[in-house]
């Protein structure tokens, strides 16, 4: 259903008004940084669009139940009718959008409509493009296509003017704080935490909400706590099972760069340990700190490389408690 959603009102209100009026496009583009709902959306819009409960009520209806045959076969991802086609490996490839095509071209075997979620459409190399863009010209009746991508400007233009954009924004911090409380019951200090480490995109906010490593959130994280030099190896591999870690240790070292300089107590992430930020900040200098922090990101910008992580984190490890 759509309130299962976190935050995007403006987008669901417009696809409900699509299904009211039943003034469906035959393609979507969803636009917007990556994880950030997208899918999530489109899954809930070919829901509605397939519900039986719709069809027992007529439109306008405009949501899924979430509860009849076809609602529960798209979630578990056994719908005939509705598909999500990712790129296999880097691209998106031509033979995946032939198979697609083949499939398409025939009239839904359950539902309303054949759904097709393409994700990540940046990603189909120039062939599939162009054999995709056949499809978008001339859609069969009674498909939708919903286009997903993080990276519009990539796109080829005669695709993006065949679809009707829709747009996705990170989310307000308080909105998604208040949403986090509201649909997910975590507390506020966490969903507050939540909030600032998922930087307004709800599918990192879901993932760390279900960590439990959030909740430890509030111990100092081992490498401040001066660790013994055979300790690294150990605090590298846990830094390397769990990397979201590392956003965490920012926050605390930002938290110390503030309390260092008289901060006010309401501006920190963790104000409840006040004591022992004050504590932790006073055995490192400023600068010390702000290296601690671009030695961080550096690392985090390895590891999005796929650099050997396990080296890269015992690095900044090292750098870290000789500095
Ligand atoms: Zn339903």
């Amino acid at each position: 259903m759509f309130n299962q959603v976190i935050g995007h009102q403006k987008n669901i209100e417009l696809l409900q008004n699509i299904l009211r009026t039943n003034k469906i496009a035959a393609a979507y583009l969803f636009a917007g940084p990556p994880n950030i709902g997208k899918e999530f959306v489109a899954i809930n819009f070919a829901k509605a669009l397939n519900c039986l409960e719709g069809s027992v009520r007529h439109f306008p209806y405009a949501d899924a139940c979430d509860k009849c045959l076809s609602c529960r076969k798209i979630d578990d991802g056994n719908h005939p009718d509705v598909r999500i086609i990712r790129p296999e490996g880097a691209w998106m490839k031509i033979d995946q959008i032939r198979l697609l095509q083949r499939q398409i071209s025939r009239r839904p075997l359950e539902g309303r409509y054949k759904v097709y979620i393409l994700t990540d459409v940046e990603r189909m190399n120039l062939p599939a493009a162009n054999s995709f863009l056949k499809t978008l010209e001339e859609p069969p009746g009674a498909s939708v296509l919903i286009l997903l991508t993080s990276n519009y400007n990539a796109l080829l233009p005669t695709i993006r003017s065949r679809c009707q954009l829709i747009r996705f924004f990170p989310i307000p911090k308080t909105v998604l704080q208040n949403q986090l409380i509201e649909k997910l019951k975590v507390t506020e200090t966490k969903a507050k935490q939540i909030t600032l480490l998922s930087g307004g995109r709800v599918g990192k906010a879901l993932e760390l909400a279900k960590e439990e490593y959030i909740d430890a959130e509030s111990t100092i994280p081992d490498i401040l706590n001066r660790p013994q030099i055979i300790e690294i190896f150990k605090i590298a591999e846990e830094l390397n099972n769990q990397p979201e870690t590392l956003d965490i240790l920012l926050t605390w070292l930002r938290d110390m760069l503030l309390v260092k300089q008289g901060c006010n107590i309401e501006f920190l992430t963790y104000p409840d340990k006040f004591n022992e930020l004050t504590q932790l900040a006073s055995g490192y200098s400023r600068i010390q700190i702000q290296d601690f922090m671009k030695t961080i990101m550096e690392t985090k910008n390895l590891l999005q490389r796929n650099i050997n992580s396990t080296l890269a984190l015992e690095v900044m490890v090292l750098k870290m408690i000789s500095p």
